[in-house]
């Protein structure tokens, strides 16, 4: 890690590989803008939950417990047979942790199996060469580790010294074996003790091959909270940095990062959804409990009337992932409809903390 890290490379093999995959995957994503400019009857990306529990426990994370159990592989085809009849274009898996779950590599082909781009956010802990060749086997094509600081504190254990030690670094182990795109994730925002580490993580990401974005951490309501000029400095720093990543095209992050209210339209429950452990759709991570309805009970209606649906929460929004959806609709169809009253109260409903995503 630091000065001593080394910048390890992939055989002349698994990059032959890597690229091949890249270039797959940049064209199923460029066809994938297509049919989304085309029409906005499908979902373009649905965050999937197989796995409610984490082998870790990050203070500011409500989206983990550590007992559950997975979500059996049969019962997860299903839903991505469900995902995939309505003409979704990207599942990313999420959790709690993904690898977690005995059976991820068989999800991940199924989801490929069902002409989807597959990706997954992991806390990368798990991670070893078997399982990384298990995930390149299975067609995995985008994988997201969020680095919260260099060193472990009391909150989070996501630093770069867990992840990127000396003596066995996930990162350069991801490196060297990995054939899907990674991406590393740093965090800037209230409680962040050192805005500098952003930088270290972005650059080492950088230094190994990766793509490196940077989310901003919201306050304890999901509200926006402007960052100080040194974290600006290097939020824009890190967004120059992310060459391949849609991310720096988002005026969204910019937004965030100066706590300006945006002006969009948040097609959650429509082109994006968030399918719980449960298997019931929400609006996403943060609005849980929205609309609540199980997925096999989610009709081309429901979606469209959700397409249209005036999200209250849209102006102090935090999450960029449905916000990069979003631009793909923002110039078309004003939202002209309010939320219906909420499905009754499920234990995940939760508001305006921070998980992976
Ligand atoms: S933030 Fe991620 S790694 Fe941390 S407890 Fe939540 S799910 Fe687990
Ligand atoms: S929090 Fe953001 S992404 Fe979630 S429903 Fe509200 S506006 Fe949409």
């Amino acid at each position: 890690m630091g000065e001593k890290a080394k910048v390890v490379r992939a055989g002349a093999k698994t990059r032959l590989r890597r690229e091949l995959r890249f270039v797959r995957t940049r064209a199923r994503e460029l066809k994938m803008i297509g049919k989304a400019l085309a029409s906005t009857k499908h979902p373009i990306l649905v965050h999937i939950i197989p796995m409610r529990r984490c082998n870790l426990a990050c203070g500011y994370c409500n989206e983990y417990d550590d007992f559950s159990k997975p979500v059996p592989l049969e019962e997860m085809k299903k839903r991505l047979d469900i995902l995939a009849d309505m003409g979704t274009s990207i599942i990313t898996i999420s959790g709690g942790e993904p690898l977690m779950h005995p059976d991820l590599d068989e999800i991940i082909r199924h989801i490929r199996r069902r002409g989807m781009i597959a990706g997954m956010i992991t806390n990368g802990f798990w991670l070893d060469v078997k399982w990384i060749e298990r995930l390149n086997e299975a067609g995995l094509e985008h994988l997201q580790i969020s680095i919260d600081n260099v060193t472990p504190d009391e909150v989070s254990m996501k630093s770069l010294k867990t992840l990127d030690s000396l003596k066995s670094s996930k990162l350069e182990l991801l490196a060297k074996h990995a054939v899907f795109q990674v991406n590393i994730n740093s965090v800037l925002g209230s409680g962040v003790k050192n805005p500098e580490d952003a930088l270290t993580i972005a650059h080492r990401a950088v230094e190994l091959g990766f793509t490196s974005t940077v989310g901003i951490i919201h306050d304890h309501n999901g509200q926006l909270k402007p960052l100080g000029p040194r974290e600006l400095e290097i939020f824009e720093e890190i967004m120059t940095l992310g060459k391949r990543s849609f991310s720096r095209f988002n005026d969204f992050q910019h937004n965030v990062a100066r706590a300006k209210e945006h002006t969009w339209r948040c097609r959650s429950g429509s082109r994006y959804l968030y399918i719980c452990e449960d298997g019931l759709v929400h609006w996403c991570s943060q609005q849980r409990g929205y609309p609540g309805i199980p997925l096999a009970q989610y009709t081309p209606e429901m979606r469209h009337r959700e397409y249209s649906t005036e999200k209250f929460c849209g102006p102090k929004c935090t999450v960029s992932c449905v916000q990069q959806v979003g631009i793909l609709d923002n110039w078309r169809d004003p939202q002209t409809l309010k939320p219906k009253p909420m499905a009754p109260a499920s234990p995940l409903v939760q508001i305006g903390s921070r998980g992976d995503n």
